[in-house]
């Protein structure tokens, strides 16, 4: 069995030197005699692992020294109700709503606080990044929430949002370590782990310090930041062996050049496959702006579905799988994550161009 081009929007694809480098040592981790896996946590060899992951992603992101690193569980969806209980003073906060995830986060968020959506796309079916009026924002909203890169529609912002002093929290769960990020314009940047850090079950959040330590009173000692900021992402075990393949993949994004160098392939991969889209007559980008158009997801239709299901079905042929849309969207959905190589967006394009010419 020959390994795939997985298009999955995730858990997806990890980079094959990481899952080489992980097999390697998978039963006898650095001569300890044992694997990660079974190794405790307050082990000298597991400090080392989680102290080096932070410090290699605090270098890969240019993290600033007044933010913390943690390591956590429970996904992405978990800090949507983290992050009312930690931040709401005022009991005000603004969304944006660009999709699914911002949707399941402004639900959430809704229990515990006033919350207001002050721009929406949902008008086009969340098609488009929607601009954000200025007069619509709160002075004294405790933060301002949105999804940079909505994994479901294929959009992503651009530009940073206006926020003044009221802090920016960003779901990045699917284009963390895609492109490059001024961390120093975020208050909370976060993301769950299984698109572009390692496999599911770790969520990492970059906090600044000055928003640790201001939870509701109610707040439950693991939804509190400070419990982990103080803990070192240890105050329970932390999941060890996510953590360590998260650390494996820093390394590998360290030794492609950095994020900056990812971003370039990022950018050329997309490139490939929504020029092949524009270019062919049977297909349609989700997402017409191409501002507006994520690098990781791209979602797209052909004229009909019958034409979907024959190309989704000619792609698995070829080894192109996992490129069903998601169900509120329909057609196809290709998500190239980090570790989707080049040849693999180019597999993809090379067969929307000849699906195209024998289907037209
Ligand atoms: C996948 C995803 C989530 C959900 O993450 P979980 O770790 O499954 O909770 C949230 N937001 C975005 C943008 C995502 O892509």
């Amino acid at each position: 069995m020959q390994r795939v081009y997985n298009f999955s929007a995730g858990p997806s694809m990890l980079p094959l030197e990481v899952l080489e480098k992980a097999q390697s040592e998978l039963l006898n981790y650095n001569n300890t005699g044992m694997s990660v896996m079974e190794m405790s946590h307050r082990s000298k060899p597991y400090e080392e692992i989680i102290a080096t992951a932070e410090a290699l992603l605090r270098e890969i992101m240019s993290i600033p020294e007044n933010y913390k690193v943690l390591f956590l569980q429970g996904g992405a969806s978990t800090q949507f109700a983290m992050i009312p209980f930690n931040l709401t003073k005022n009991k005000k906060a603004d969304y944006v709503n660009t999709g699914n995830w911002s949707s399941v986060a402004i639900k959430e968020g809704k229990r515990f606080t006033d919350l207001k959506v002050v721009a929406s796309s949902e008008d086009k079916t969340f098609s488009y990044i929607p601009t954000i009026d200025k007069g619509e924002l709160r002075a004294d909203a405790d933060y301002f929430h949105y999804t940079v890169n909505n994994t479901i529609y294929g959009t992503r912002f651009t530009e940073y949002p206006e926020t003044g002093n009221v802090p920016l929290v960003c779901d990045a769960s699917s284009s963390v370590l895609s492109e490059v990020y001024d961390m120093s314009k975020f208050g909370i940047f976060y993301a769950g782990a299984q698109k572009n850090i390692g496999p599911a079950g770790v969520t990492v959040v970059i906090i600044r310090e000055d928003l640790i330590g201001n939870a509701l009173p109610d707040t439950p000692t693991m939804l509190n930041y400070e419990t982990h900021a103080k803990a070192g992402s240890m105050h329970n075990t932390p999941p060890t062996y996510g953590i360590y393949l998260a650390k494996l993949v820093f390394e590998w994004v360290k030794a492609q050049g950095g994020v900056a160098a990812i971003q370039k392939l990022n950018e050329a991969k997309a490139k490939l496959v929504y020029d092949a889209i524009d270019e062919s007559q049977l297909f349609t980008a989700h997402v017409p702006n191409l501002k507006d158009r994520s690098l990781m997801n791209i979602p797209f239709f052909a004229t009909n579905e019958d034409l979907d299901a024959k190309f989704i079905k000619e792609c698995a042929s070829l080894g192109l799988t996992t490129l069903k849309g998601y169900r509120t969207v329909g057609g196809m959905r290709a998500s190239m994550y980090n570790g989707m190589p080049m040849e693999g967006a180019k597999a993809l394009a090379d067969h929307i161009k000849k699906f195209d010419m024998e289907n037209k």
